[in-house]
C-alpha cells in the first residue's frame, strides 16, 4: 500500500491505497510520500483517512506520531482517541491533558473539545462557567461545533445568563459554516420561538433540508407531527406516517408510538393491529408513558390482545414512572381508576388519590395539563374516553382537593 499526498497546499489531504488519480477532497494532483519525509501535518491527515475506514488501532499510531511532532492538530484528535476509546483504552484525564496542549499551541477546536469535558464532567470536575469560556474562545474562532455548543448554552442559560437572540445567531452562524445538528437545532428555534418569532413553515422547511442530509430521527419526528397535524404544512397522514416511519426505524420513542397509532387507526396506512402492538411494545420499552399507557388500556379491555389485568396495570404503572420531559396525565387517571375499583390491584381507595395527587403536582398548572392532555386526546387512540374516566373519577374521589382538580379537567371535555 503506497501512501498519496495532495499536492495543494492548503489541502494537504493524504490517502493510502494503490493508485490514487486525484485528491478526493479537492479534486487536486496526488503524489506519492515516502513515511520518513512525513511531518507531524502529513501524519495526522493519515490518522483522519484512516479513521474514516474505521481502521481505529492504525488511526491512533498516526495521531501519536503527529502528536510527538507536536502537531496541535494531531495532539487535540489523540486526545479524541483517548476521551471515546477510539484504538485505545478510554483515558479521560489523558483526553483533558492533550486538549489543554493542543489548545495552548492555538488550536481553538481543542477548546471545543476541552469545553465538553467541562460540561459533561469528562476526566475534570464539571464547570459549566469554564465550559461556556472555553466554547466561546472556539465560537469566536467560528468553529462550527463551538458555536453550536455555545448556543444551546445561551438558549437555556446553562453556565451564563440566558439570553436567546444570541443563541438564535450563533446557532444560525453554526449551520451556516456546516454543522448539520446546528441546522435541526435552528429548527427547533424557529418551531418553538426561541430567540425568533415562531415559524412553522420556516421550521418545516429547514427540517426538510436535514432530512435530505442524513436520516435525523428528531428532524423526522417534527416532520411527522407537522404533517400529521397540519403546523406549518398541509395535513397529510400519508406523508405523516411515512416521516413517522422514518423516524421510528432510526430509534425515536415518540414517533413509534405514534406509527403505532396511525396502524391501529389505519390513519395515513392501512389498519395493522400486530404492526400497532410491535410498535407500542418498542416504544413501551423506551419508556414513552403514552405508548404504555395504551397497552395499559389494550390489555384492560382485551383489544387486539388476551385480556390481562394485572399487565394492564403493570404498564400504567410503568407509565406514571416513566418521568419523561412531557409525560402526560392520562396513565395517572387510569391507573387511579384501577385503585379505585380493584383492577388488576388490589382496591385501595387512598392510593387511588395519591396516585391522582402525584400526576397532578408532576406539572406546575391545571391548565398546563388539560392543553397537554388535549393535544395527546387528538392525536391519540384513546380519544372519547377520557372524558368519560374523569367524570366516573369525580364520583369515586373523597378529597375536595383533588375532585377540584378533575372537575377543571372535566370542563374540557364536554
Ligand atoms: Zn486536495
Amino acid at each position: 500500500m503506497m501512501i498519496f499526498r495532495c499536492i495543494e497546499e492548503d489541502c494537504g489531504c493524504i490517502v493510502e491505497g494503490e493508485e490514487v488519480p486525484y485528491c478526493p477532497q479537492c479534486l487536486g494532483e496526488m503524489k506519492e510520500i515516502l513515511k520518513e519525509d512525513m511531518n507531524g501535518l502529513d501524519w495526522c491527515q493519515l490518522g483522519i483517512f484512516l479513521s474514516q475506514k474505521e481502521e481505529e488501532e492504525r488511526a491512533f499510531s498516526c495521531f501519536q506520531k503527529s502528536a510527538k511532532e507536536g502537531e496541535p492538530w494531531g495532539i487535540c484528535n489523540l486526545g479524541w482517541c483517548y476521551e471515546i476509546g477510539a484504538g485505545t483504552e478510554v483515558d479521560e484525564k489523558q483526553a483533558v491533558w492533550l486538549y489543554e496542549q493542543s489548545a495552548g499551541l492555538g488550536y481553538f477546536p481543542a477548546y471545543c473539545n476541552l469545553g465538553w469535558c467541562y460540561e459533561h464532567g469528562i476526566g475534570v470536575k464539571e464547570d459549566m462557567e469554564r465550559a461556556v469560556f472555553c466554547y466561546q474562545i472556539s465560537a469566536e474562532d467560528q468553529f462550527a461545533r463551538g458555536q453550536r455548543l455555545l448556543a444551546n448554552c445561551y438558549a437555556y442559560g446553562n453556565g451564563v445568563e440566558q439570553n436567546e437572540e444570541m443563541a438564535f445567531l450563533l446557532m444560525r452562524d453554526s449551520s451556516d459554516n456546516g454543522d448539520l445538528d446546528a441546522l435541526y437545532y435552528l429548527g427547533t428555534f424557529y418551531w418553538n420561538g426561541i430567540g425568533v418569532e415562531v415559524d412553522y413553515e420556516k421550521a418545516v422547511e429547514i427540517f426538510h433540508e436535514v432530512v435530505e442530509q442524513a436520516e435525523d430521527k428528531d428532524a423526522l419526528f417534527y416532520l411527522g407531527y407537522a404533517y400529521g397535524n397540519g403546523t406549518g404544512a398541509l395535513k397529510n397522514d400519508e406523508r405523516s406516517f411515512a416521516y413517522y416511519k422514518r423516524s421510528a426505524l432510526a430509534g425515536e420513542l415518540t414517533s413509534k408510538n405514534n406509527l403505532a397509532d396511525d396502524y391501529y387507526l389505519g390513519r395515513g396506512t392501512k389498519k395493522d393491529m400486530e404492526q400497532a402492538l410491535f410498535w407500542y411494545r418498542s416504544s413501551a420499552e423506551d419508556g414513552n408513558d403514552d405508548a404504555c399507557c395504551t397497552l395499559g388500556r389494550l390489555y384492560q379491555e382485551g383489544i387486539g390482545v388476551k385480556k390481562d389485568e394485572v399487565l394492564s396495570a403493570n404498564y400504567y404503572e410503568k407509565a406514571c414512572k416513566s418521568n419523561t420531559e412531557n409525560q402526560g396525565l392520562e396513565c395517572y387517571l387510569r391507573m387511579a381508576y384501577c385503585y379505585y375499583k380493584g383492577i388488576g390491584v388490589k382496591q385501595n381507595e387512598k392510593k387511588a388519590e395519591e396516585v391522582l395527587m402525584d400526576g397532578f403536582s408532576k406539572t406546575k398548572s391545571c391548565e398546563k395539563l388539560t392543553k397537554d392532555i388535549l393535544v395527546r386526546r387528538n392525536n391519540n387512540v384513546a380519544e372519547g374516553t377520557i372524558g368519560i374516566l374523569v367524570e366516573q373519577l369525580i364520583t369515586y374521589c373523597r378529597n375536595d382537593e383533588i375532585t377540584k382538580k378533575l372537575k377543571d379537567l372535566k370542563k374540557y371535555f364536554s
